[in-house]
């Protein structure tokens, strides 16, 4: 997004990044930016939307290639470090990418890939030109980025956002959460995925704040980080707040008092991409007194909906729409949910963050918008006590069965506070009588679970029709790399 590059001259002076312990200017970041853009631009005057793909990870080098390649008028096309070769392929064939630059540590996933000369490869730590040059003007309404999707619920989907996407998607959240040049985060989620790249990098460098990026991904690392007093927000996947909650747990008890006092002075903690069960939100309050700001987002559109930075976060929801962003819940039917109804309906959205299109899938795209301009996002939502609540993906988590249409978010909420239950996954499965039934993947002792004792539990807190009606033990859910549970999956492993 240009106008970051404009507004880091403000800035130049301050720490912008820190990583591998390292602290690098926003002049840095310019300079270094600059360089990558003479050397990609190689005596050309734009780049004119040339996809650009880079496999490096998260740090300075990582922001200098993204500012670098807008600033020559290409696309940035950040690949995942965590992809095996073919999943790298795909996305940089998918956008035909000119150039993909890459650090060291990543020759062996791309050995094949460079050995087949399916793109120009380069090595990312000595790229770039020193000569000095104009650069092109870039209007804001040219695509800046593609971003593919977690591949959730099927193939990864590339998708392109505009520079005006992506500011919109930014002064949405800065002005929401409050961010300052004061501001100090600690960024642990990958950046290839929205989560990272919006919320936490961009923010904080439009902000004239510093992100620092830490070397490995562990709980004992991130815990270290938190005790060091130079961090003040902190952004994460529920997943990851149940491993730091499992980590802490284990610490003797003045261990756990130092960390507790450390994370009551930070201004801000968040959760999101996949839904926040409440007894991770409530076991995160006792060990930090933060209530876990939960919002809701996707890669076609940056945030939408957030709880209030001020004002009460309710448990299980996710808040109110954030300001230019408009949502509306529309029915199966197609009729539009009215403000004071309990129905539920699919969440579409509207407004600049919304993204351009999927990059090279016309039809796809078509099918994801409505006739009057209003993006389908596939989630299902009631509106509720003045907040919006998720009850999941219509693909894959609205069950329907015997003519109810049953929320497997739902029925995971009440399975997490039995006592034996760690955590658990709902799924629907095919059945002749009843269209679907239920199916839930319990990650618990099976010797310890009897269960007749855990359908009678189920009997007094659930109707009858929301009753698994099949179970399986697992050590683990299915996910993908954003920690997602891919359903799909989990529905096979009940065959
Ligand atoms: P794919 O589109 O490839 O199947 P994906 O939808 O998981 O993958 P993302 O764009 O990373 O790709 O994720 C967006 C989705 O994540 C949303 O559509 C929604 O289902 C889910 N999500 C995000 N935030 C929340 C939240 N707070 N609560 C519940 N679900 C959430
Ligand atoms: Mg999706």
């Amino acid at each position: 997004m240009i106008e970051l590059v404009d507004r880091a001259q403000e800035f130049a002076d301050r720490t912008a990044v820190v990583s591998n312990g390292q602290k690098h200017s926003y002049r840095e970041l310019l300079d270094a930016s600059a360089r990558i853009a003479r050397g990609l631009l190689a005596g050309r005057e734009d780049l004119n939307e040339a996809r650009i793909a880079f496999l490096v990870p998260p740090g300075f080098t990582y922001v200098a290639l993204q500012w670098g390649i807008w600033r020559a008028g290409g696309i940035a096309v950040p690949l995942c470090t965590k992809h095996p070769t073919p999943s790298l392929r795909y996305v940089i064939e998918d956008t035909a990418a000119e150039h993909v630059l890459y650090t060291g540590e990543f020759l062996d996933q791309l050995a094949p890939l460079i050995e087949e000369n399916i793109s120009s490869f380069a090595r990312a730590e000595t790229f770039g030109s020193a000569t000095d040059g104009p650069l092109p003007d870039i209007s804001s309404d040219r695509r800046a980025m593609i971003l593919y999707t977690s591949g959730t619920t099927g193939k990864p989907k590339g998708v392109v956002t505009t520079h005006d996407n992506i500011r919109a998607q930014i002064v949405a959240l800065v002005n929401a959460w409050e961010w300052s040049a004061d501001d100090r985060i600690l960024n642990i989620l990958p950046l290839h995925h929205v989560h990272g790249i919006i919320n936490v990098l961009s923010c904080a460098l439009w902000s004239g704040a510093s992100c620092e990026f830490l070397p490995r991904f562990g709980e004992e690392a991130i815990f270290e980080r938190f005790l060091s007093g130079e961090i003040n927000v902190f952004m994460a996947v529920p997943t990851i707040y149940f491993k730091l909650i499992g980590h802490y747990d284990s610490l003797p008890a003045h261990e756990q008092r130092k960390i507790s006092a450390a994370l009551s002075d930070f201004r801000l903690m968040v959760s999101g991409s996949a839904a926040l069960p409440v007894s991770v939100l409530e076991r995160w309050r006792e060990i930090s007194g933060h209530t876990l700001l939960e919002r809701y987002g996707m890669t076609e559109m940056g945030m939408a909906i957030s709880n209030p930075y001020r004002g009460e976060r309710k448990p299980g929801h996710i808040g109110q729409p954030l300001d230019g962003v408009h949502v509306r819940l529309v029915t199966e039917a197609g009729t539009q949910v009215p403000a004071n109804s309990v129905e539920s309906g699919e969440i579409q959205v509207r407004g600049n963050n919304v993204f351009r299109e999927y990059w090279g899938r016309p039809e796809a795209t078509a099918r994801e918008f409505t006739e009057d301009g209003w993006f389908r996002t596939g989630d299902i939502a009631v509106f509720e006590g003045g907040a919006y609540r998720i009850l999941g993906r219509n693909s894959v988590d609205i069950i329907k069965s015997g003519g109810y249409k049953i929320s497997a978010l739902e029925i995971e909420e009440v399975l997490r506070t039995h006592p034996l239950i760690r955590e658990c996954g709902v799924v629907g499965l095919p059945d002749d009588e009843w269209g679907e039934i239920i199916g839930a993947s319990l990650i618990a002792d099976p010797a310890a679970v009897n269960l007749e004792e855990l359908a009678a539990w189920l009997r007094e807190r659930l109707p009858g029709y929301k009753l698994p009606r099949r179970y399986i033990f697992q050590d683990d859910l299915p996910r993908n790399v954003m920690g997602k549970v891919t359903k799909q999956e989990l529905k096979r492993a009940f065959a």
